[in-house]
C-alpha cells in the first residue's frame, strides 16, 4: 500500500477535498484481484453527517473510479480508481461499525457514492451487504449504466438506490457525460420491475440540462415506474471547479451560474405534475 496512506485519514470533512494517487503504488495484479474479489477496494474518503445522500443522516463511502466525465462533475479526482486510498473490506466495515449506533438512534443510514461504486461492483455488494449485516439502512448512489453487474439477489440487499438521471436526451446524454443513456434507463426499469425503492437525482444545469422539455421527458419517464418515492433536482455548482484546475482538467462551464431559484422550482414543478414528490 501507498506511503500516502499512512498519512491520509480515510475520514475527510467532505468529499471536496481533492485526493490523488493514494492508490498509485498498488500491484496491478492486486488491483485486479480486488476488483474481482472484492476483498479490497480504492476509496476517495468516507464522510458523516450528510443529510442529502438519502433518508435520515448518513455516513457516505465516495468510491474511487468512475466511467462517465460528466462536464459538471465536482469530484473529477474519482475518476480515476487509483487515486482511491486502498482499503480492505475489513477495514472499510471497521470505520462503518463506529457509527452504527449513532445511525440507527438517527433513522440514519450508509450511502455507497463516488465515482460510481458499481465500478467496483463486488467490494460496493460486500460493503452494502456488510452494512446491512448491522441493521444499518443502505443506499446505493449510482449513475445507474452498470447496473447490469448486480444481480436480482443482490438488489434486495439495497434498501434504496439513488439513481442519477443525467438526461433524457440520448444526444444531450451523451454530450453531458461521454456515455450512452440506454443503460441508465433499463437500469432504471429492473428497479421498478423488480418494486426496488429508488430515488432519482437530476443535476439541473443552465443551458445544459434545464429545458423544459428534458425535464418532463424524465418526469414523465420517472412517474411511470412506480418505485420512485422522491426526486431531488440537484441545482449546479461550482464547488468542484478548484478540482479540474488542480488536475489540469479542461473545465467547459467555468463561466455557467447556478440556476435561479425560480429555474429550481419550476423544475420542481415539473416532477411533481407528473405526481413525484420534488425537492
Ligand atoms: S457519474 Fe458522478 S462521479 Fe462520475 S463523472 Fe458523473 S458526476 Fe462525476
Amino acid at each position: 500500500m501507498s506511503e500516502e496512506l499512512n498519512h491520509t485519514s480515510l475520514q475527510a470533512k467532505s468529499p471536496f477535498e481533492l485526493r490523488v494517487n493514494l492508490g498509485q503504488n498498488v500491484p496491478e495484479s492486486d488491483v485486479r484481484t480486488a476488483l474481482v474479489t472484492g476483498d479490497m477496494g480504492f476509496l476517495h474518503s468516507f464522510t458523516t453527517g450528510s443529510a442529502v445522500d438519502g433518508p435520515g443522516v448518513r455516513v457516505v463511502a465516495w468510491t474511487a473510479g468512475c466511467q462517465f466525465r460528466c462536464l459538471y462533475c465536482h469530484n473529477p479526482d474519482t475518476w480515476n480508481l487509483a487515486n482511491g486510498i486502498p482499503v480492505t473490506l475489513g477495514q472499510a466495515t471497521a470505520e462503518l461499525r463506529k457509527y452504527r449506533q449513532g445511525l440507527k438512534v438517527m433513522s440514519g443510514g450508509f450511502t455507497l457514492s463516488g465515482g460510481e461504486p458499481l465500478m467496483q461492483d463486488r467490494f460496493a455488494v460486500k460493503l452494502l451487504a456488510a452494512a446491512h449485516a448491522m441493521g444499518v439502512h443502505t443506499a446505493l448512489d449510482t449513475n445507474g449504466s452498470l447496473g447490469d453487474r448486480l444481480t436480482d439477489a443482490e438488489l434486495e440487499q439495497i434498501d434504496l438506490v439513488l439513481l442519477d438521471i443525467k438526461s433524457w436526451d440520448a444526444e444531450r446524454h451523451r454530450q453531458v457525460t461521454g456515455m450512452d443513456v440506454g443503460p441508465v434507463l433499463n437500469f432504471a426499469r429492473r428497479l421498478a420491475g423488480r418494486k426496488r425503492p429508488a430515488w432519482l437525482r437530476f443535476v439541473l444545469v443552465p443551458g445544459l440540462t434545464d429545458d423544459a422539455e428534458n425535464i418532463a421527458q424524465i418526469a414523465k419517464f420517472a412517474a411511470s415506474l412506480g418505485n420512485v418515492e422522491r426526486v431531488d433536482v440537484l441545482p449546479f455548482h461550482q464547488m468542484g471547479q478548484f478540482k479540474w484546475k488542480e488536475l489540469k482538467l479542461n473545465y467547459a462551464l467555468s463561466s455557467v451560474r447556478p440556476p435561479a431559484i425560480e429555474v429550481i422550482e419550476n423544475a420542481c414543478a415539473q416532477f411533481r405534475a407528473e405526481g413525484l414528490k420534488a425537492y
